[in-house]
């Protein structure tokens, strides 16, 4: 039996590593039986199990439909094939000139920092990521140096993942200063869960070390519904503000777990309690698997309208969706 007692005493790495990872200790953990959910190994061999004890102490015991443990239960829905979703629905491996790195937009490139995760959330684009194939050399990264320093028009360097916050602080440090070296690179914006899932990993070095850098940084969080912003997540994200770094929050609209107006209000508000912005709320990427979890652009269309009328507009976030081939995201465009 595992213990949700005492969490906040371990280090990031420890949480890390004492992930839970098999269908049977999640389902003990949180009080339910494999008849209470639809549950598949199948696939969770197609897309491991992941979820740290800091992330399972917010669900809540005993409920099947709990919007947290929505967001990390393989089902038997994730093996029915739809058309129009497949493994790369973003085409991210045409845009792909280095490895690690992907040069979409204009002005920005984004890198991959690390291929794991805290945590495997089962409606990720990047589920079937090859992130074997991204591994990084030392030659490698210089390689994407040699990419960077050769492209006066790129401003903005994008950390990502899997989470690019799984990497360690020390060579965190080393990639930040090799960029800072660059004149022409303004920004730093890092995509990441982690502070989320595992609240701990907002170190005081980690802390201390975008303080001093000379980007201005942006920290991008994934957060889907309030229930997962508890006191430390909260902490953790001042921690990061008190570090001179502006932070955003993305959503992704999910069937059954914040595809309502209420609880997307209540998210709203519990970001801005820490001082988040909300930014985008985006509708599904079209990967195979996680068809379940669609929207229709009609039905978030009207959602969004609902907190229009509700919130004030910084606390409204962008709908948009990712469309592949396209200089930007591209905002749905609703009255
Ligand atoms: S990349 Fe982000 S959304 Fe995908 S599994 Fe990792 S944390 Fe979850």
């Amino acid at each position: 039996m595992i213990s949700l007692h005492n969490l906040a005493e371990f280090d990031w790495q420890t949480h890390l590593k004492q992930a839970v990872t098999r269908l049977d200790t999640l389902l003990e953990a949180v009080e339910l039986t494999a008849n209470d959910v639809d549950i598949s190994e199948e696939a969770a061999r197609s897309f491991a199990l992941k979820v740290p004890l800091t992330y399972l102490a917010r669900i809540k015991k005993g409920d099947p439909n709990d919007p947290l443990l929505l967001q990390v239960l393989p089902q038997k829905a994730e093996m029915e094939s739809f058309p129009g979703y497949s493994h790369d629905p973003l085409a991210e491996m045409v845009s792909n000139p280095a490895p690690g790195l992907i040069h979409k937009y204009q002005g920005r490139v984004l890198f991959i920092v690390s291929g794991a995760c805290a945590i495997n959330c089962r409606y990720c684009f990047r589920r079937h990521f090859p992130y074997e194939d991204q591994q990084l050399s030392g030659d490698q990264w210089q390689q994407v140096l040699t990419y960077l320093r050769n492209d006066p028009s790129i401003s903005e360097v994008i950390f990502s993942g899997g989470d690019p916050l799984a990497t360690s602080d020390n060579r965190l440090d080393r990639m930040i200063s090799d960029l800072e070296a660059i004149p022409h690179l303004e920004r730093l914006r890092i995509h990441t869960r982690l502070p989320v899932v595992i609240p701990q990993r907002v170190t005081d070095q980690l802390a201390q070390r975008l303080a001093q850098s000379r980007f201005k940084t942006v920290c991008v969080l994934h957060i889907n519904h309030p229930n997962e912003i508890d006191d430390a997540v909260g902490q953790a994200t001042l921690k990061l503000r008190d570090a001179r770094v502006t932070v955003l929050n993305q959503a992704v609209l999910l069937k059954n777990i914040n595809d309502n107006a209420a609880i997307l209000h209540q998210l709203s508000l519990r970001l801005f309690d820490y001082a988040i912005l909300p930014y985008y709320l985006f509708l599904l990427d079209k990967v195979e698997g996680a068809a379940h979890f669609d929207i229709d652009d009609e039905a978030a269309a009207s959602l969004v309208r609902q907190l229009q009328a509700t919130l004030p507009g910084y606390l409204v976030p962008r709908l948009a969706r990712e469309v592949p081939g396209k200089p930007s995201k591209t905002w749905i465009a609703f009255s």
